[in-house]
């Protein structure tokens, strides 16, 4: 492994200022009810880079009541599509505008390698925002031919006021994913954003205020999830919760919700099969899985963590990953020749090396890694464990971080089998030159997302989300933006 600090470091991105810390509530920032407020650290010195309102169930109140204000009123829901869309769009633009500063921003408060937020996560959002208010105009019903004098049509209403709960991987991005479909679809929206990562949500809130999107159609309330999540996922005024994160606190929700019977999507966690073929190109699938999982320091819900290769291969791909971890460059995330940053936290942090530890107990072979890097900061070595099988620890649970698990495999019906042995459902990848091969294997891949000789390959049009365990319903595309409506039909007896 290169760390940055080996090398001459080259001009770091200067720190963005933190503007926005406290709730958005009505279109007003407002200090929680409570006063309290919680830290938001730098995950590369540990240090505290702002305090932000700690919002609870009071804060929780006023802004499902603003929503709800907003949505029965109709400001929002009844606007003409089309310039809803037109706002969306100006929110799109200034979040452009102001690409650099967010992408700092993300850098800052969540530790992913500036270039990383510069090139994915800002241009990924604002992709989402402008997809969706493309859809504004666009979203119909049909007509219906039923029996007798009747004529029968179909509505597609927005759902009402959503409750959105996001984890800290992408705070930007997951954002977009969850207020794209629902302005489009014409909803109001209470977001607790995750509490390790407020600071781009709260900056978004600001900016699309800016845009002229009417006070009480977004509403942030910062907060913890047991306390200000778990308020919003009660509240009888909230229609739906849009979730993602992990599979026991969806459980949780799940439960909570039930009381209100309100609508849910979730996108949850993963433990995605990435599938080499030796008469794949070996570069492109050797490069591609090592993205596929060490992308993001591994925290992607889709990362490709169990990697599957033909035994032919399989001692070529395992010397390339580990030639590949050895000359990653791990450091500071403002430096922009670094590849990965720290951990988001001490948590994930000690869950990783844990897991580390497991992966050696139950007899898997470390190539790479397996320790902290430097002293100071939550990095993780990029680690690599060859000779895993499919009942080991570290080839069955989620990790979220840079630890790579490479399982051998003979054939097609096996890999098949195999690949599917897990609870989870979110991704998977096939690396071949066969087409046929490939098509029939992504047919039998019990998957919500099958890449074939790509990984992570996203696009707002595209649907995305979970089989099993992995998740209810799909984010992005068309699929994404029906989560938010409900259909009404309308029959009317002909004179
Ligand atoms: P969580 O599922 O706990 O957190 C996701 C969001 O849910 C956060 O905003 C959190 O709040 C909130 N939340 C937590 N408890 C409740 C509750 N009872 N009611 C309502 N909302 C709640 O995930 P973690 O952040 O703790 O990460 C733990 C693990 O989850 C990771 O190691 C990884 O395996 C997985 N994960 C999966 C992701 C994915 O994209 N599928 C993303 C992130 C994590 P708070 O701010 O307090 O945490």
């Amino acid at each position: 492994m290169a760390t940055v600090a080996d090398s001459k470091q080259s001009a770091l991105v200067p720190r963005p200022q933190v503007r926005q810390t406290q709730c958005f509530i009505g279109g007003k920032w407002i200090p929680a009810a409570s006063g309290k407020t919680f830290d938001t650290l730098h995950p590369a010195t540990e240090e505290v880079i702002a305090q932000v309102a700690e919002g609870d169930k009071e804060d929780i109140d006023a802004a499902v009541d603003a929503a709800r204000a907003q949505f029965d009123g109709g400001e929002w829901s009844q606007m003409n599509a089309r310039d809803r869309g037109r706002l969306m769009y100006k929110l799109a633009d200034l979040i452009e505008e102001e690409a650099d500063e967010l992408a700092a921003l993300e850098t800052l408060d969540n530790g992913k390698p500036i270039s990383d937020a510069r090139a994915a996560d800002i241009p990924l959002v604002i992709q989402c925002l402008r997809y969706y208010a493309g859809w504004a105009d666009k979203i119909q019903g049909a007509t219906i031919p039923i029996d007798g004098e009747m004529f029968c049509y179909t509505r597609r209403e927005p759902v009402g006021v959503v409750g959105q709960i996001i984890p800290w991987n992408f705070p930007a991005l997951m954002v977009a994913w969850k207020w794209g479909p629902a302005l489009a679809a014409g909803c109001t929206i209470v977001m607790k954003p995750a509490e390790q990562t407020p600071l781009s949500c709260l900056r978004m809130a600001r900016l699309a205020q800016k845009a002229g999107i009417p006070d009480g159609v977004i509403n942030v309330v910062p907060g913890y999830g047991p306390t200000a999540g778990a308020a919003l996922v009660e509240h009888p005024g909230v229609d739906k919760i849009a979730f993602t994160g992990e599979g026991t606190t969806a459980k949780i929700i799940q439960r909570a919700a039930a009381e209100t019977v309100k609508r849910l999507t979730f996108e949850l966690g993963g433990k995605s099969p990435n599938v080499i073929f030796a008469d794949a190109d070996l570069e492109a699938a050797i490069d591609g899985s090592h993205f596929g999982l060490y992308f993001n320091q591994g925290q992607c819900c889709c990362a490709g963590s169990r990697l599957y290769v033909q035994s032919k291969a399989y001692d070529e791909v395992c010397d390339r990953l580990a030639s590949l971890n050895s000359q990653r460059r791990v450091g500071d995330p403002f430096d922009p020749e670094t590849q990965q940053g720290p951990q988001v936290d001490q948590a994930q942090f000690d869950k990783i090396l844990k897991y580390v530890e497991f992966g050696k107990a139950d007899g898997a072979q470390l190539l790479t890694g397996g320790k902290r890097a430097g002293d100071c900061g939550y990095f993780v070595e990029p680690t690599l464990f060859a000779g895993v099988t499919d009942d080991m620890r570290i080839a069955r649970e989620e990790i979220f971080g840079p630890v790579l698990s490479v399982l051998k495999f003979d054939d097609v019906d096996e890999i098949a089998r195999r690949a599917n042995d897990t609870d989870f459902g979110l991704a998977a990848a096939i690396w071949t030159s066969d087409v046929s091969k490939a098509h029939r294997l992504a047919a039998r891949l019990r998957a919500g997302t099958v890449w074939v000789n790509c990984y992570n390959a996203f696009d707002s049009a595209a649907p995305f989300g979970g089989f099993k365990h992995s998740g209810i319903g799909r984010e992005l595309g068309e699929e994404g933006l029906r989560a938010y409506t409900e259909s009404k039909t309308v029959t009317i007896k002909l004179g």
